[in-house]
């Protein structure tokens, strides 16, 4: 990460989030357009420590969430030709959308912004109603 946070600017911050998906990749098998999630962090899911069951100790955590980009160091983000950086937290939820990998999207009470017996459609913004 040469350079440091302050270097990269412009940013898209927003550490979690709730929502409602909209669309999903081709490769995403357990969320759906429709689906209530709760955002959190992003992992690797393949290295020891996320396969002992320990996500938030990834080794890949600090690049994964607090580079300003994807772990190879592009980003989901632009304006016209200028980068904006992006990817806090896996997903920088602050934006109007957010792109998240599905590991990061949780409708459980798993994730740590949603330590909760509540169900996670509680916790997401309320789905507007057609007139
Ligand atoms: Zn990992």
């Amino acid at each position: 990460m040469a350079g440091g946070p302050r270097s990269r600017v412009p940013i898209v911050l927003g550490h979690e989030g709730a929502g409602v998906v909209e669309a999903v990749g081709a490769g995403v098998r357990t969320l759906a357009p429709g689906d209530h999630v709760v955002l959190t962090f992003d992992s690797c899911g393949l290295c020891d420590r996320c396969r002992a069951g320990s996500p938030s100790y990834c080794r890949e955590f600090t690049v994964r969430n607090f580079s300003g980009g994807r772990p190879d160091g592009s980003s989901a983000l632009s304006q016209g030709e200028q980068r904006i950086y992006g990817h806090y937290f896996g997903q920088s939820s602050f934006a109007t959308y957010a792109i998240a990998r599905e590991n990061e999207c949780d409708q459980g009470a798993t994730g740590c912004a949603a330590r909760s017996p509540w169900p996670v459609r509680l916790w997401g913004p309320k789905r507007a109603q057609a007139p």
